[in-house]
Formats: structure tokens, sequence, C-alpha cells
């Protein structure tokens, strides 16, 4: 890979930029201007491998040509139409394809979905049908939502609520949401190879939730399946089992947040697969359209959906859209992309190259400041011990390097948090460990 100098600064005056602290940000931000399949282009003409697809969503990689013309044909023939009792016929086969393949499979029931303009929407969708599920079957004093430590929801009040990301959280007034334990565990777990031996009795921590509070007011509980966000972390063999049957003892709806896992990720099409463990609702976004336009789904269960149009409580409705919600380009980028999976074999090519994945990563324990590494599917994480009085620094450091070197690498906190295009080939891995490799070995 040829490296030339950085030119052609942006002004940073007018650009506020999201998820950056821009109080210090002072420094020339890095720009891509091109992608086309694992790589980015970045304004200097470098190639650049995306080790993120993205941020978690080119699930089939960049610059699908299917998708480009699926865009282009529909902004040519409909644009935009309203979402009051109106629809078009493209968001119709949208849902209906999606059905095909809803977590828990086609005769897993969560075949009702709601479209959103992307996974903070697809959270407070999700947690609104919840609460108005409660309501409709008339539990109206459920309306408490539990999370998680560490969970990331995105950053809607309803996300933010049930996440428990500091940053995310501090300044705002909350929903009613109390937070179980998180699940990393590295004292026990350290290098785990997959899903992690020990940490199955965390679940019951919603046992202690629902005596502190009462069943009567909980509504739901979310869960990522494998928290993205806060740097990769899986739950242990048997725990989200465990919090199903916790979940159903006590007339708690369970919600998975698939917004990463969804599409893939994991080697098969959603978590619920991976695990065998079936939510009342699913939340996705991201890789629904390969990321190339903005857009969200919720998956109900028949039992959500049904207990809302023919509960009890039939004054209950819950009326809820956005004007972008089940938009015709998006679905058109939708139906495009779910081709591409179907064509590809991309939603199960994860379990394919697992095992190579998982050696690949693990062949990195032992260099210099690594402290865990943990992965699944086509996910991972290198955790890096912090620098002393610095954390973060190490791994931003690692993140610029590995950026100059061609690899684009996510890191959050000391945790470099890796998710390459399903698309991604064996050297390709290669290339993603030996960049990492060769940096950690002079890192500072
Ligand atoms: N939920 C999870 C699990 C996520 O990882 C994200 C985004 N990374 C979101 C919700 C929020 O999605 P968006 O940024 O599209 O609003």
């Amino acid at each position: 890979m040829t490296l030339h100098v950085r030119t052609n600064q942006p002004n940073l005056e007018n650009f506020w930029m999201p998820f950056t602290a821009n109080r210090q940000f002072k420094a020339a931000p890095r720009l891509l201007s091109g992608a086309k399949g694992m790589y980015y282009t970045d304004i200097d003409g470098n190639e650049v491998l995306d080790g993120t697809s993205g941020l978690w969503c080119v699930n089939a990689g960049h610059g699908r040509t299917q998708i480009v013309e699926a865009v282009a044909r529909q902004l040519g023939e409909l644009d935009f139409a309203p979402t009051f009792q109106m629809g078009h016929p493209i968001v119709f086969s949208f849902a209906e394809k999606l059905a095909a393949i809803a977590p828990g499979g086609k005769d897993g029931g969560l075949d009702r979905v709601f479209f959103t303009g992307s996974g903070s929407e697809s959270v407070d969708t999700a947690l609104k049908i919840a609460i108005a599920y409660q309501r409709a079957i008339g539990q109206g004093t459920r309306t408490r939502i539990i999370g998680r430590e560490k969970g990331y929801h995105g950053v809607g009040f309803g996300g933010i609520s049930v996440g428990g990301l500091v940053n995310n959280r501090r300044v705002f007034p909350q929903i009613p949401a109390d937070h179980m334990r998180h699940t990393l565990d590295m004292e026990r777990n350290a290098f785990s190879r997959g899903l992690p031996a020990h940490g199955i009795e965390l679940a019951e921590d919603l046992e202690r939730l629902v005596a502190l509070h009462g069943a009567e007011t909980i509504a739901a509980v979310i869960v990522e399946p494998m928290a993205g966000s806060a740097g990769v972390i899986l739950p242990p063999k048997g725990y989200l089992e465990r919090l199903r049957a916790i979940a159903d003892k006590h007339g708690i709806l369970l919600i998975f947040d698939e917004v990463i896992t969804g599409f893939g990720r994991l080697g098969t099409p959603f978590a619920t697969d991976y695990f065998g463990v079936t939510p009342d609702l699913v939340t996705t976004a991201k890789g629904l359209t390969n990321g190339a336009i903005p857009m969200g789904a919720v998956f109900a269960s028949r039992k959500v959906h049904d207990g809302l149009m023919t509960g009890p409580e039939s004054q209950i409705e819950l009326f809820h859209g956005y004007t972008y919600s089940g938009h015709p380009v998006a679905c058109a980028a939708g139906l495009a992309t779910l081709g591409i999976y179907a064509e590809e074999g991309l939603l199960t090519r994860g379990a394919e190259l697992a095992n190579y994945w998982q050696e690949a990563l693990h062949s990195l324990k032992g260099l210099p400041h690594v402290a865990d590494i943990r992965n699944l599917g086509l996910v991972g994480a290198i955790e890096l011990r912090s620098r002393d009085g610095a954390p973060g620094a190490r791994a931003y450091d690692v993140f610029v390097e590995c950026f100059r070197k061609g690899l684009l690498i996510r890191v959050t906190g000391d945790i470099i948090a890796l998710s390459p295009p399903l698309i991604v080939e064996k050297h390709q891995i290669d290339t993603i460990v030996s960049v990492i490799a060769d940096t950690l070995k002079t890192a500072a």
C-alpha cells in the first residue's frame, strides 16, 4: 500500500462532527472519498482496508452495483411517499422478504416488521411497542424497562435510558429504567475462544431487579445479544437462555438489540438464530440496507403484535411512525441488499470463516499490551492494557498508526473492535492481523 501525505483539509467551522469531542478536536479529520469492495480510498488516493464494515454496517462490502442501480431506479420512479394510511408496493414486498428470513427463522414468529430510520429509532420503537403491548393486554403498570451496564442502544431518549454507557447518559434526563450487571469478566474468561464459559449466573441479576421493583412494574428487558459498542462483550454460555426463562416467569418481554448482530455478523442471519433463543422483539438497522441508505426495522412476534391488536384494552393504539418509515429508496436498497446476501450466502459466511478468524485473532496473544482477545462469528476484540494515567490513549495511537498503514479499525477505550465485511477473504484477514501485530510491537 502506497502512502501519500494528506492534503486539502476541510474547514472545521461549520460541520458539527458527531461522536467527536469537538471541544478538544482540532486535528485534521481523516477523510474518505471512495469505497469499493473491502477497501476505502482516502482523499489522497490511499487504499484503506475496511476492518469495521464502516460502522458495523457494510456487510456486503462497498459500492455494490445492484444496490447502486436499485437506488437510482427507485429515485427515478418514486422518490417518496407519505406514510399515513398509505404506502407503496415496495415496502410491502420488503417486509415480506424480511419476514422470510426473520430472526428465529420463518416459523419463529417474529414476522411483523415496523420500519424506522436508524438503530436508535428502532430501539425507541421497540420500547414503545413493549410498553403499549403491556397496556393493551391489561398490564398498564408495567412501564419500566431493564437494560444492562455497558449496553448501547443508540442515542434517543429511550436508548440512553436503557443504555449503560456513561458518556451517552450524563447530562440528560431519562425514562424509568434500571440496569443489570454487564457480563465482561476478564478474570475468569480472558482469551476465551467464542462464548465465555463462566458467568451464566449473571442472568440472575434480573431476579434482583424484579425483587427490587416488582415484576408488575417491568415491561421489558433489552440486551444486545453481543454488546458491540462497549467493546465486543460476549454472553456467557447459557446466559441468554436463562434470561429468557426469567423474563417468561415474570411476564417480562425480552428485546434483543440486533443492530450490530443482525444480518450475518455471527455467521447466522441473526444472533437469535445463533443462540436459539427467541426474543419477543428484535431491533435492527445497519446491515438491513448494507449501510447505503439509512434505515432500521423492528421485528415483532405475533404474540406482541396480536396482543396490541386484540388485547382487552382496546382503546390502546400504538400511534407511532416516522416521515421516513419504509422510505421507498431505503426499501429498494434493502431489497437489493437481501438479494446479494442470498446470492452470495453472506448471512452464513461468517460461520465458514469463524475458525480462521478465531485462530488469526488469537495469534496476537502474547504481543505487547494485549490483555484479552474475544471473538465470535466475524466479530472480534483485542483489549489492550491502558497506558498509565491515560485510558484509551494507547488504543487511539494504534488506531492512528493502523490507518496510516492502510487499515481501518475501531477503538473504544483501550479495546480494538473488528468486524470486517462478510465478503472478506482469508488473505485480508491475514493483513488485518499482521498490521495490528506490527503496530503493537512498536506501540508505546
Ligand atoms: N443499538 C446498537 C446495538 C448499536 O450498536 C447501535 C449503533 N452502533 C444503535 C443501536 C444505534 O444505531 P444508530 O446509530 O443507527 O441510531
